[in-house]
């Protein structure tokens, strides 16, 4: 069993001083309106599947995020602060309590996981679909799609979000 990890409060409190910066809602909403683009072209995508499927990614994707606020912001020192670049501290701050004992990097490794379908299954999907039955508006699709989930959402983070981070070091 993983041994748990004793927190410094030292560090701990450091970082919690340097969160007191609050983000600005423009640059909150950068960071959020090209995942909800991503999210509603990966739905639109596999809809051409079947609408089933579609509805599934919808609520996978809703579902992966509640898993984020709720495993990995609890961690993190941005938790329950108006400095996380995307918000997201501060709702899952609503709904979950701060948890310590456990190494951010580690926790945030594991549970990234649950978020790579919503990247990778409309690139699936979309792949199959163009071999079986291509059409110009599933290829539209499908570029958009890998540009503003491979391209457009890590470069605001790298230029963006992580940029203006005070804790960028001790993230993973
Ligand atoms: S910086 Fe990331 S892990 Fe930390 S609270 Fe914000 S979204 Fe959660």
């Amino acid at each position: 069993m993983e041994e748990p990890i004793k927190e410094n409060p030292q560090v701990v409190t450091v970082n919690q001083e340097k969160c007191r910066k609050s983000i600005p809602l423009a640059l909150v909403l950068l960071d959020n309106v090209p995942t909800l683009i991503m999210f509603i072209l990966g739905a639109l995508i596999i809809s051409m599947l079947t609408p089933v499927y579609g509805t599934f990614y919808v609520i996978y994707s809703a579902f992966s995020i509640i898993w984020f606020w709720a495993k990995i912001c609890p961690y993190c020192s941005h938790h329950d602060t108006m400095s996380c670049p995307c918000g997201y501290g501060v709702i899952s701050a609503k709904l979950f309590k701060r948890k310590t004992g456990k190494d951010f990097k580690k926790v945030f490794k594991t549970n990234i996981i649950v978020l790579f379908p919503c990247w990778l299954i409309p690139v699936a999907a979309g792949t199959y679909l163009l071999i079986d039955n291509f059409t110009f508006s599933l290829l539209l699709y499908v570029i958009l799609f890998c540009v503003t989930g491979f391209l457009i959402i890590p470069l605001i983070s790298k230029m963006v979000g992580c940029k203006n981070c005070e804790i960028k070091e001790d993230c993973p």
